[in-house]
């Protein structure tokens, strides 16, 4: 009966073993056949000469950033991505070896130290912080030259050199000791929409800023521009990487993108049934009485609640999956726990297994799903789920 195995990468350490799984109100599966598959699929779309880096910050969008990096490295992707230093460290403490890019900015000396011992790779965003890298290694009388990934803004408004700037500051990081140039890239504003025209004229300035380097007479080593969505548009966008997050999930930036590849949501998230009563008509449910029982009907109460990431905003708006059914929560979400409507399985039973994201039998709930409902994207709504939650991989 035990065919699963308990993740280990629950965030810095934070395991849980087989019996405290089952022995848990709430969890979050993964299912990491269909995370190998999204992988193998986006690799399909990429020609030999385009590496896939997983996307793996914010603990691989809340999926358990070591074993997604492990499984992601075994599937075909060849970088990783993370945001910070300490998602970096996390994946190196793991065992992991492959080329880490950190897609966030570093400036401390602490932060630098911390990315020469890990052999993390940094994104340098301006002349500025170019300087400091160099000074501080200098410092620590570096050996070896420090791989470093140049940003540009193309159009995001976010981290990066202007792109009209770009020749001259690949040339001053090329002349400071101690850092070597591994890539040039930028990040897209508007890839998921299907209307491409900002996203072409990033593409256009990414190309000036590559021959204008091109003719300062400095040959770019590698070049990097697309995230999931441009990854499934256009494969002009995919250069030397691609960088993917959300895809590698399970999950289509957009729905327009949905007939590109085949790809198999990873994540899944369970509560236990934890008490069942039937309540009279007219009885007020949760705080504040938000809901009240139209007529006598069975209530359930599931194990799971806003302190676990589902969000308090979706209280009587959203639905869970018992016995393959639709089943509609009501009353007010609470910190630890939620109610259901249960009239249509009058026999439930303490302890049945409620799904409120993933799939029984032909019914399915997604993190789209939600996302609709509260006016925002996928990527938030996987993000959310906490560490209360245990990550249990399935084989
Ligand atoms: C998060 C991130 C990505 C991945 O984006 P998805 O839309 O999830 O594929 C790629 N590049 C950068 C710079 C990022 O910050």
């Amino acid at each position: 009966m035990l065919s699963s195995k308990q993740i280990s990468g629950v965030a810095f350490g934070q395991d849980c073993d087989t019996y405290a799984w089952f022995s848990q109100r709430a969890w979050v599966e993964i299912d990491l056949a269909a995370l190998s598959h999204n992988v193998q699929q986006l690799v399909g779309l990429l020609s030999p000469r385009t590496q896939l880096m997983a996307v793996v910050k914010a603990d691989a969008y809340g999926h358990g950033a070591v074993t997604v990096a492990k499984t992601a490295l075994e599937s075909g992707a060849s970088w990783l991505g993370v945001a910070t230093v300490p998602e970096g460290i996390q994946l190196r403490e793991g065992g992991i070896n492959a080329p880490i890019l950190i897609l966030g900015a570093t400036h401390t000396p602490e932060q630098i130290h911390a990315i020469a011992h890990w052999k993390l790779q940094p994104t340098l965003c301006s002349p500025k912080q170019a300087l400091v890298f160099s000074d501080t290694l200098e410092a620590i009388q570096y050996s070896s030259p420090l791989p470093v990934h140049i940003k540009l803004d193309t159009g995001m408004s976010r981290l990066g050199t202007n792109w009209q700037e770009a020749g001259e500051f690949v040339k001053l990081v090329q002349g400071l000791p101690h850092l070597a140039v591994a890539s040039i890239y930028s990040h897209l504003a508007t890839a998921d929409s299907p209307d491409t025209r900002i996203m072409q004229e990033q593409h256009k300035r990414f190309s000036e800023a590559i021959a204008q380097i091109k003719a300062m007479g400095i040959e770019p080593p590698c070049l990097h521009l697309a995230n999931s969505a441009a990854t499934l548009t256009d494969s002009a966008l995919h250069y030397d990487i691609v960088r993917v997050g959300l895809a590698v999930y399970g999950l289509y930036p957009s729905p327009h993108l949905r007939n590109k590849i085949n790809l198999r949501p990873v994540l899944q998230v369970k509560a236990r049934v934890t008490q069942v009563k039937t309540i009279a008509g007219g009885t007020g449910v949760s705080y504040g009485h938000q809901f009240i029982a139209p007529h006598e009907l069975r209530l359930a109460v599931v194990g799971i609640g806003y302190a676990d990431g589902v969000p308090r905003h979706l209280s009587n708006k959203m639905q869970v999956l018992i016995r393959g059914q639709r089943i509609p929560q009501i009353g007010t979400i609470t910190m630890d726990q939620l109610m259901v409507d249960v009239s249509a399985i009058p026999d439930i039973q303490e302890g049945e297994v409620v799904t409120l994201l993933g799939e029984q039998d032909q019914e399915k709930i997604s993190a789209d799903d939600w996302a609709e409902k509260l006016n925002t994207i996928s990527w938030e709504i996987l993000c959310g789920f906490k560490h209360r939650l245990p990550r249990v991989a399935m084989l």
